[in-house]
C-alpha cells in the first residue's frame, strides 16, 4: 500500500510525474490534478502518461 501524498489515502497503486512534484498520488488525485492540467494548453503535458 502507498499513501497518496495529497488526500493521505491508501492506495493499491499510486502515481507519480514532474506535475506531482514527485509524490506519489493515488488514482482519484492524479486524475484531478491533470484534469485541472488539461484545461489550459501546456508543453510539458505528454502522452505518455497513463491517464491524461
Ligand atoms: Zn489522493
Ligand atoms: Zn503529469
Amino acid at each position: 500500500m502507498e499513501t497518496c501524498s495529497k488526500c493521505g489515502k491508501e492506495s493499491t497503486k499510486t502515481y507519480d510525474c514532474e506535475h506531482t512534484n514527485e509524490e506519489e498520488y493515488c488514482v482519484e488525485c492524479y486524475t484531478e490534478l491533470h484534469y485541472y492540467l488539461t484545461e489550459k494548453p501546456r508543453e510539458d503535458i505528454r502522452k505518455t502518461e497513463p491517464i491524461g
